[in-house]
């Protein structure tokens, strides 16, 4: 526990949000004045918790930070803190070099809490255009380390690149969710059922799914489509019947033919067969994601993932047979019991497989996951990612001659690393970089799918949910539908 006491909330969400930077899933509280005395009384010498003190006074601030045991840290700031938009990094900067200064920890991204620094990069791009300059200031103003600024650049340079000299914003992609797996993994933070137990719902399902993509393509029918991205959970957890349907549907409502990407993901290895990747194909399927999250089977049977390594490499085989032009791979990196000679290992099989593109993903502990409810049998075996490995992963996608094209950071990942997906030049993956910058609809249908839509002059993004619950959406279709309908902005 944090005990939090300010004399002003002027920058409350970031003292939180930094905070939990170097205190991982702590809770703050606030409290008062009177309270805190109390409550330092109270606190026994070997208590974990901290005190943190933040005061406003007149162009200035000082901090501290204080254990349990009596271990505190101060520090000040000269700033005209009410002058949010020229002071607001400055507070910042003090915030975290207060946390630095008593944790001892440099953090790699530093006080960036952002979940997309590639934006901040790609503005600055406007005005400069020298690398090294960029980078430097990257690091000045959010104190990161120097890899993450160079990182943050080639993505952000990239990205830049991709998205030149096309009208994205004029056009919509298309999400559709089956939220269907062949078991749920142990750090599943997605929409997802297990397909033992909803097989009996899933026609039901698929034909309110129809509804709600009947609906968008007769709202959207003037508008051009760019990508189609089927996602889940894993669309190849259906049955070969209903996936063929769901193509059929697919290519009945919207232009297939002209769109720019069509991606469907069929994650698990255990759920693909011959007859799905030809359906896939047939249906003009481009692009495909097969996950070995990892190479190592004890770990797979760990996390749940009820596939063999076996499955992966024959998975990806028979993609290659079957001619997709993109095959994505997904890992993870921190999963419980690995460490740098596990990510390693499992590096060196993907660089014999020689996918297209590679996505690394830095392990979430989020509040929906099986990992965080079950965090106690875990906590021994979860020690994170580390920058080394990501070093690691940067350096071998190098030599298989990719490089990172979309980036974006969550809550919760332990250590404040990245996720970042990683391309052979002219393969990447046009929806995720869509959906990171932000520079389109993207009209998603489905359990848990979350509608974005972009108004660029305003600098503004709306968002409707649909519901996660499979009963609720097959229920509550009409009203998933008037959810979108209300928030449609095609006739303005
Ligand atoms: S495959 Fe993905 S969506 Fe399905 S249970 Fe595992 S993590 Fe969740």
């Amino acid at each position: 526990m944090i005990y939090l006491l300010q004399n002003s909330r002027e920058y409350d969400y970031d003292v939180r949000a930094i905070a939990l930077t170097f205190f991982e899933r702590t809770k703050i509280k606030e409290i008062s004045e009177r309270q805190w005395s109390e409550t330092m009384m109270e606190i026994l010498p070997d208590s974990s918790d901290l005190f943190l003190h933040i005061t406003y006074s007149d162009k200035h601030i000082d901090g501290e930070v204080r254990s349990g045991d009596g271990k505190s840290t101060k520090s000040s700031v000269d700033c005209d803190y009410l002058d949010h938009e020229h002071h607001r990094n400055d507070v910042s900067r003090f915030l975290y070099r207060l946390f630095s200064k008593f944790t001892g920890r440099i953090l790699p991204w530093g006080m960036l809490t952002g979940i997309r620094p590639t934006k901040i990069m790609m503005n600055w791009m406007e005005e400069e255009k020298d690398p090294d300059t960029l980078e430097k200031r990257f690091v000045d103003t959010y104190l990161t380390d120097i890899q993450k600024a160079s990182l943050c650049r080639r993505v952000a340079e990239r990205e830049r690149e991709i998205l030149a000299d096309y009208p994205y914003e004029k056009e919509y992609s298309l999400y559709v969710g089956i939220p269907f797996c062949p078991t749920t993994c142990l750090y599943c933070s997605f929409t997802s059922f297990p397909v033992s137990r909803f097989r009996d719902r899933m026609g039901a399902y698929l034909e309110a799914l129809y509804k709600e993509m009947a609906y968008v393509a007769d709202a959207y029918r003037e508008k051009p489509l760019t990508s189609i991205y089927v996602g889940g959970g894993t669309p190849t957890a259906l049955d070969e019947r209903s996936l063929h349907s769901l193509m059929d549907k697919i290519h009945q409502l919207f232009p297939v033919e002209s769109v720019r990407e069509f991606t469907v993901e069929a994650g698990r290895p255990d759920s693909i067969t011959e007859e799905k990747f030809r359906i896939l194909r047939e249906a003009g399927v481009g692009r495909v994601s097969i996950n070995p999250q990892t190479m190592h089977q004890e770990t797979l049977d760990l996390i749940g993932r009820n596939h063999t390594v076996e499955q992966t490499r024959e998975a990806f085989a028979l993609a290659r047979r079957t001619g997709f032009d993109v095959i994505n791979m997904d890992i993870i990196t921190g999963l419980p019991g690995e460490d740098i000679n596990h990510i390693r290992s499992t590096l060196r099989e993907i660089f014999d497989m020689k996918p297209d593109n590679l996505t690394v993903h830095s392990l979430a502990i989020k509040r929906a996951a099986n990992l965080n409810i079950e965090m106690e049998k875990y906590h021994s075996l979860v020690k994170g990612t580390t920058n080394e490995m990501l070093r690691l992963v940067d350096q071998v996608c190098m030599d298989m001659g990719m490089e990172p094209y979309y980036m974006y950071r969550q809550k919760n990942i332990p250590g404040n690393f990245e996720n970042i997906g990683y391309s052979v030049p002219g393969k990447e993956g046009l929806y995720n970089i869509l959906i990171m910058e932000e520079k389109q609809d993207i009209i998603a249908c489905g359990a848990g799918a979350s509608t974005k839509y972009v108004f660029p002059a305003e600098n503004r993004i709306e968002r409707t949910e649909n519901v996660k619950n499979i009963d609720h959406y097959i229920q509550r279709i009409e009203e998933m539908i008037q959810r979108k309908a209300f928030g449609d902005k095609i006739w303005q």
